[in-house]
């Protein structure tokens, strides 16, 4: 696997063959690459299309080429506007861009139909009336080859209902158009294969100008050549219908013949990578949305907090392989540290607050320390943070018994470094009439300001983060974790629903954050201290209210 994630762009077998396909003598000698992204706008796009977009836009990035980017709205039953829109965003959001080459598999509709009709005075469609039962049942197996009782119906016959089909004649299914290839091809895809079906349905676009539909595998490789498309790169299981792509654009007057070059599908572990299984956990109510940061798709990942460099570089090392293989959910989350390392401004945030008093410190002091932004980025500048005598820290930085090995707060512990302000003692604690701790007590050194003692004594005690809890702000925070406990929930015949996990979500509502994040907003990044990379919720957080998402934990224990 490490080997594998560290895969480079080099040995991309695609861009291989495209290399090879525009050499001198190559099939596409002096051409201009040209790909496509086609999806079909039934869902928000996840990371699984983000493999195919950067291999789609990044090959023709690569190769000085052209990208279109292509609704697959051939079959009619389930498009919805909303996502193409989502679509757009999201390709956009990535980074990638079609220019004015947007189009619809629809339009070509018309295409399609003459296309068929020129099978037919071919000799090489028919129009068949099995039911789909018998269709079935006619199909043969490895030693049988198919039947098909229509197959010499004259031209004339078929170009006459085939045309009826059109005027809409008969109902669903009464009728099909079948490609006349080979009845007793190993290839099951090769024998007679359906390419019109009646449906007498709306279309979003076409609205009912149709109620015939091609389908996918005669439209797709048309849709292709009329757009001029090179190389038409898509997943796995369409490899076995390579020979059908193939035959429909040496058999149909197609101004080009594109090259279809399959790559392996990404999973990822401890999520689907499904539309339908998402759709699922979006409509029942699983999740809060299409972009619950818990989502494996695009807007969610977004708003969760990851960037479009961290899901780029994510793809580009998982690498175009050729075989199928489960990268492990941590491998994103390690790539999404890395960028937010780099890029995110450090903060001081208490998840689970529990008030600190300097007793030694003036009442009405206030002073501001100037800290640096990002430490690895002088550039971004420093700001001011606030310091008085009443502070907010984490909870588990203090306890009242010490454990073994403990090095931050109790009473007479070490002393103790608050980042970038003093060194403190604790010296106590106060309980309400329950016995529950409700403050810290501590003494600062008023010499160590920064926080290094003037003496250079050793500092035995830990460094922890606080707020001022004179200028801090309030706000939520959401912990994440899997949508699911089972390393494989998208595993065929798993009910994945079952392997959901319930602990995936933790709100904390009661956080106190430095007042620099009082207006912070989506898509900023920041580090809190100690804690993680985080980020304002772009559709819940604002000021006033600010909610913030976990897009990833500091702990950094995956080696790739
Ligand atoms: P789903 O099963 O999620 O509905 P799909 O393949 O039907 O996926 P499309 O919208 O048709 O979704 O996909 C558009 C393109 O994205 C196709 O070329 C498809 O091969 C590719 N794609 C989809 N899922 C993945 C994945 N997990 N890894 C790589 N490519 C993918
Ligand atoms: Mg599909």
């Amino acid at each position: 696997m490490a080997e594998e994630l560290k895969q480079n762009e080099s040995m991309n077998f695609i861009h291989a063959f495209v290399t090879e396909d525009i050499a001198e003598g190559g099939r596409y000698a002096g051409q201009t690459v040209h790909t496509r992204f086609p999806p079909e706008p039934n869902g928000y796009l996840h990371i699984g299309h983000c493999k195919a977009l950067i291999i789609d836009f990044g090959t023709a990035e690569k190769f000085g080429g052209l990208c279109n980017l292509r609704m697959d709205d051939t079959n009619p039953t389930k498009e919805d506007v909303e996502f193409v829109e989502a679509i757009k965003e999201d390709i956009h959001w990535l980074g990638f861009d079609w220019g004015d080459r947007f189009y619809y598999g629809s339009d070509y509709f018309e295409k399609d139909y003459e296309y068929a009709v020129e099978l037919i005075k071919k000799g090489l469609a028919y129009v068949c009336e099995l039911t789909p039962e018998q269709f079935k049942e006619f199909r043969g197996d490895l030693n049988t080859p198919a039947v098909s009782p229509y197959r010499d119906r004259p031209i004339e016959e078929s170009l006459d209902l085939f045309a009826r089909m059109r005027a809409g004649e008969f109902e669903d299914n009464k009728y099909t158009l079948r490609a006349k290839i080979d009845l007793t091809s190993g290839n099951f895809n090769m024998r007679d294969p359906v390419i019109y079906r009646i449906r007498h349905m709306h279309h979003h676009r076409q609205g009912d100008k149709w109620c015939i539909y091609p389908m996918y595998d005669f439209a797709h490789p048309i849709q292709d050549a009329l757009e001029g498309i090179t190389h038409s790169l898509c997943s796995l299981e369409f490899e076995n219908h390579r020979p059908l792509y193939n035959w429909v654009v040496e058999n149909v007057s197609v101004p080009h013949h594109p090259r279809q070059i399959e790559f392996a599908r990404l999973g990822i572990d401890h999520t689907v990578l499904s539309k339908r299984k998402l759709r699922n956990l979006v409509e029942n109510g699983y999740v809060s949305g299409w972009d619950d940061p818990r989502m494996p798709t695009l807007c969610g990942l977004r708003r969760r907090g990851y960037t479009p460099a961290s899901i780029r570089n994510f793809c580009d090392r998982v690498g175009v392989a050729k075989s199928p293989n489960t990268i492990p959910y941590a491998f994103l989350e390690f790539c999404l540290r890395e960028d937010l390392n780099e890029t995110a401004q450090r903060v001081m945030a208490v998840l689970k607050p529990i008030k600190l008093t300097i007793t030694n410190y003036p009442e009405d002091k206030v002073e501001t320390f100037e800290v640096e932004n990002n430490p690895n980025r002088p550039e971004d500048g420093t700001r001011e943070v606030s310091f008085s005598r009443t502070l907010w820290i984490e909870e588990d930085d203090f306890l009242a018994e010490p454990i073994p090995k403990y090095k931050r707060l109790y009473p007479d512990g070490p002393e103790c470094r608050l980042k970038g302000a003093y060194l403190i003692k604790c010296t106590g604690y106060v309980t309400d009439d329950d016995g529950n701790i409700t403050e810290v007590l501590a003494t600062y050194d008023p010499d160590s300001r920064g926080g290094d003692p003037a003496d250079g004594r050793k500092v035995k005690g830990a460094t922890i983060h606080w707020v001022d809890a004179k200028t801090c702000v309030d706000a939520e925070v959401r912990q994440y974790d899997n949508l699911f406990d089972d390393p494989d929930p998208d595993a065929a015949g798993k009910d994945y629903l079952a392997c959901l996990n319930p602990k995936s979500l933790e709100v904390l509502t009661n956080c106190k954050v430095e007042a620099s994040l009082a207006d912070a907003q989506a898509p900023a990044s920041y580090q809190f201290m100690r804690l993680g990379y985080f980020c304002p919720d772009s559709k819940d957080s604002e000021p006033g209210h600010l909610v913030f998402n976990r897009a990833v934990s500091l702990k950094d224990s995956y080696k790739p």
